[in-house]
């Protein structure tokens, strides 16, 4: 569809940032607008005026000056996977930095350095040339910076940490313009703040990261059980990773056992209750760390299943962490994953091991020392079909708020906002976040992320 171009945008102005900028700037009256506009959530459908497709640092400099010169609203996009749809907007400029890609590894250091705009998957290509990996997440196609500028959760990080806990340092473009680097040694109370709540601070042009020796095989396993056995099987999980060995991460969740033909007849189309969890250990270990796992009752389904997460569907997800899951808890989580409708899913997920040996004060990211995240996700086509999902999850949430701990990973929730913003950080951490904001982004220039107010 061709639209139109804003006021701000008409006479000499955009001549002059086309003559600074020089990547592609793809405006609503383009042919390939829709396609730029689009990201991975189906449910944000937003307008912005002009999307600036940065090839370089320089670009990104230009871009933000150019943005603040004419008062547009800010988006900043990499991987495009922001479940609230924070990395674009209406009537404002997206900076896009997915241009920017690339990871080249160091193997005798075992450091990795990543341009702003790649995805997960070109780190875990390069790493893996070399036998390495960081600790990053589970689907290749999210963008390394969204999801590390958040803290980074995946299926290695009981072993080697969250992905801010391998990060070495990481260049920025912040909102004056200027080019900035940040580790241990440099602007370290930024560093801080940019490993739990970064988007606040300005653009990642850059980022270094530890490597481990990691696989190349890891043994993932899925137990699907009758929704019945949901009951006992949340709180075998839950009496599981208490002790479980750092190397096992994952979670147990319900969903409905779709698509039909995938399933056996038993269960195909029913909600199922499953335990989905990955062994980053050596493989000949595999066996006897998962034995209490594989041992446990009698699942219908027993299998290694891929990831799929595809562009363009409808998604909604909200969760908490919590210090433990009592009995009640498991009970209102189960009792609201049998009403769910069908794309739904509720899940405890277990956390600890090295994330909780880093101190809480060390990083901007809150709630190390919670046990578990506890939380609902869907995933649906239908746009007639949102207010149901929502007010479900939201529904079944509330059930779970009186348990929960500070903290809530940011990445993984479907609303922003200010309240939302002190939830994850909780009271003392947001206040000392927004010292930091006022020093580095006293205008709130980059404000569409789980936004700290100056
Ligand atoms: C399919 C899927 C799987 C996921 N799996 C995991 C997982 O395993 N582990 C996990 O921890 N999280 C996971 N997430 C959540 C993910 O971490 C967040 O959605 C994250 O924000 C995605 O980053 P992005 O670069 O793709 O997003 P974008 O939508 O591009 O950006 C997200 C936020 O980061 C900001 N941003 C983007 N690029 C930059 C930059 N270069 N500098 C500064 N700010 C920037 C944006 O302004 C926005 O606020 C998953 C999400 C999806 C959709």
């Amino acid at each position: 569809m061709v639209g139109e171009l804003a006021p701000a945008l008409n006479g000499s102005a955009l001549a002059s940032f086309r003559d600074a900028f020089r990547g592609p700037i793809v405006l609503p009256t383009d042919d390939g607008y829709d396609d730029a506009r689009r990201v991975w959530n189906g449910m944000i459908d937003r307008r912005p005026a002009l999307i600036a497709r940065a090839i370089d640092v320089a670009d990104i400099a230009s871009a933000v000056r150019f943005g603040r010169e004419k008062d547009l609203p800010i988006a900043v996009r990499s991987g495009g996977h922001s479940l609230p749809g924070l990395s674009t907007c209406d009537d404002g400029i997206v900076i896009d930095v997915s241009r920017l890609t690339g990871a080249t590894v160091d193997p005798e250091r075992r450091t990795a350095r990543v341009n702003g705009g790649a995805l997960l998957g070109e780190l875990d290509d390069a790493a893996q040339a070399y036998g390495l990996a960081c600790p990053v997440g589970v689907v290749s196609h999210t963008g390394v910076a969204g999801l590390t500028l958040g803290g980074g959760v995946g299926r290695l990080q009981r072993k080697l940490g969250l992905t801010i806990d391998n990060l070495r340092a990481v260049e920025l473009v912040t909102a004056d313009g200027r080019q900035v680097r940040a580790s241990a040694e440099e602007n370290a109370d930024l560093f801080w703040g940019l490993r739990g709540a970064g988007w606040n601070f300005g653009i990642a042009t850059g980022f270094e990261f530890d490597l481990h020796p990691v696989g190349p095989n890891l043994t993932r396993v899925l137990l699907i059980h009758p929704f019945s056995a949901a009951p006992e099987l949340f709180a075998f999980f839950r009496d599981f990773a208490a002790t479980a060995p750092w190397e096992i991460s994952g979670l147990v969740t319900t969903f409905h056992a779709l698509p039909a033909e995938d399933f056996p007849p038993e269960v195909a189309g029913q909600l199922v209750a499953a335990i989905s969890v990955t062994y980053c250990g050596r493989p000949e270990d595999a066996d006897r760390d998962l034995a209490p796992l594989t041992a446990y009752g009698k699942p219908v389904v027993a299998r290694v299943q891929p990831q799929q997460m595809a562009w363009g569907h409808r998604v909604y997800a909200k969760s908490v962490y919590v210090d433990s899951a009592p009995e009640s808890l498991i009970g209102a989580l189960v009792d609201e994953a049998s009403a769910m409708p069908t794309g739904g899913s509720a899940f405890i997920g277990a956390l600890g091991g090295a994330i909780a040996s880093v101190p809480e004060d060390a990083t901007a990211y809150t709630g190390r020392s919670a046990a578990f995240e506890v939380g609902v996700d869907c995933t649906w086509d239908d746009p007639a079909l949102d207010a149901d999902f929502v007010s479900w999850a939201r529904t079944a949430m509330k059930g779970i708020e009186p348990y929960r701990t500070t903290g809530v990973y940011a990445n993984s929730l479907g609303d922003a906002g200010e309240d939302v913003a002190r939830a994850i950080y909780g009271d003392a951490k947001y206040e000392r976040l927004r010292a930091l904001k006022r020093t580095w982004d006293p205008d709130n220039v980059f404000r569409l992320n789980q936004n700290i107010r100056p």
